[in-house]
């Protein structure tokens, strides 16, 4: 891992959690997340890495992980189910 500088504008309440899929374990997008509870809906703006080609599908396995809203429904993507995250929750 390169140490990437911390960068201003992030919320303190944010944490980075990988998003991986869940069929393949493909590491998919790192996302600043704030608050708690699961991972529903991404944010365009919050994801600090994208590993995918921005098609918002699995570059390995091409499953689909989530979804635009549709037209004019914002800047966000409903996540189906198909992943799984990492560094939500301390253990
Ligand atoms: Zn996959």
């Amino acid at each position: 891992m390169s140490a990437a500088p911390a960068r201003a504008r992030v919320p303190t309440d944010a944490r980075t959690v990988s998003v991986f899929c869940a069929g393949c374990r493909t590491r998919l997008l790192r996302y600043r997340k704030g608050g708690d509870g699961g991972l529903v809906k991404i944010r365009r703006e919050r994801i600090a890495e994208d590993f995918t080609d921005g098609d918002l599908r699995c570059p390995r396995c091409g499953q689909t992980f989530a979804r635009e809203r549709g037209p004019g429904g914002g800047p966000a993507f409903l996540i189906g189910g198909k992943v799984f995250t990492r560094g939500l929750r301390r253990r």
